[in-house]
């Protein structure tokens, strides 16, 4: 079983000095790669021949940054294969390296790493398992980060209970479950977006180049993660819930609310961006607990799921001022989010249980979506 873990480090100045020189080195050769379309590590030896100061980074971190463009070039062709338009990879900074297998090492609250050195680590809790990958990584915010990847052996049982849950993601609270619990948006995300609004607007009026606008720059990246952090707090805590709690958990894969309800959204103060990358991590961060504990989620198709009634079927449309699903056919009478959440679980019980091989990804562009099945041992850790 895979682990992520993520812990702040400090790296001294000197540390850090070597650090950003690795990032430096490993940009030159994600760069190097790009424009010479070099998609092998074999050209590393005779890179580094050429390029001296390349030695100053663990060969092992270099092969990493090769290995990295390939896999996204395979994403991106993948996509391509079904019909999305994409773009090229393009050259960027790095601001992170990737350790495999060698190159660490982790004891007490230290962490060394090769050809860098060792810093202070807090090790808020214990890492499970066998280290099998660290990933150091800088914030434009000016923190340090770790995230340790490891693995425990054997795999989780699949569980042999049998509560189910729908959850309908909504505009008007956060969630809303088949069995009536409602939990509203974080207050304090909203309170945090605000903020981040205006340091934006003033960075924007900072003159190009100046101090000051360097000093805004890091106080938005600031603001920006505390939003994160808290977002993500409230995620965690969220989908911790839901798979303590339940054997069988069903979510939409996708909310394509119509145009009205981000309009609506925007004016209640929420941004409908801000919403999708809370839905979408929402649903990663189910899967992944969801994979670790053995059960099952299953992502069923949106559409229509707040418009049919639960009980008979009736297909109604609905104006976002009704909260109420009231059917003139067999009147029953509920929550309007109560019944999409009903309807998502309802769905979703047609299908448990038969594991897909691969998630299919899927855009708005590519409807009607079908309904997938997903494996929850094929979790995908999200992003750190
Ligand atoms: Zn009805």
């Amino acid at each position: 079983m895979r682990h992520v873990t993520r812990y702040r480090v400090y790296p001294s100045q000197k540390v850090a000095g070597r650090l950003f020189t690795g990032f430096a080195r490993c940009s030159f050769v994600r760069n190097w790669c790009l424009e010479n379309r070099v998609y092998r590590d074999s050209c590393l030896p005779k890179l580094k021949e050429e390029y001296p100061e390349l030695k100053e980074v663990q060969s092992k971190v270099l092969q990493n940054v090769v290995q990295q463009i390939v896999h996204n070039l395979k994403a991106l062709r993948a996509l391509k294969a079904k019909g999305r338009k994409v773009g090229k990879l393009r050259k960027k900074w790095v601001h992170s390296m990737i350790y495999e297998q060698t190159g660490f090492k982790l004891t007490g609250n230290r962490l060394w790493l090769s050809k860098i050195g060792e810093m202070r680590i807090e090790l808020s809790r214990p890492v499970p398992g066998r280290i099998k990958q660290i990933v150091i990584k800088h914030t434009p915010a000016h923190k340090w980060f770790v995230a340790i990847i490891s693995e425990t052996p054997g795999n989780p049982e699949p569980t042999t209970g049998t509560r189910a849950v729908g959850i309908d993601l909504n505009l008007e609270n956060f969630s809303t479950d088949t069995d009536g619990r409602v939990f509203e948006h974080p207050h304090n995300v909203r309170k945090a977006a605000q903020r981040l609004r205006r340091a934006q607007k003033k960075l924007s009026r900072a003159v190009d180049g100046s101090r000051n606008r360097r000093k805004q720059r890091v106080r938005v990246a600031r603001i920006h993660e505390r939003v994160e952090n808290r977002r993500n707090d409230f995620l965690h805590k969220w989908s911790r819930y839901y798979v303590d709690r339940y054997d069988y958990i069903a979510l939409e894969h996708l909310n394509i609310k119509p145009m009205v309800e981000s309009l609506d959204a925007k004016l209640r103060g929420r941004p409908k961006s801000i919403l999708d990358a809370a839905w979408y991590k929402a649903r990663e961060f189910i899967r992944y607990k969801a994979a670790n504990a053995g059960k099952y989620v299953h992502l069923i198709d949106p559409a229509y799921t707040t418009q049919d009634c639960f009980i008979c079927g009736h297909r109604e449309k609905k104006d976002l001022w009704q909260r109420t699903h009231s059917c003139p056919v067999c009147g029953y009478t509920v929550p309007r989010d109560l019944n999409a959440a009903q309807n998502i679980l309802k769905r979703a019980s047609v299908g448990w249980g038969t594991p897909e091989s691969t998630l299919v990804e899927m855009g708005a562009a590519t409807l009607p979506i079908p309904a997938v099945q997903v494996p929850v041992n094929e979790a995908r850790i999200s992003r750190l």
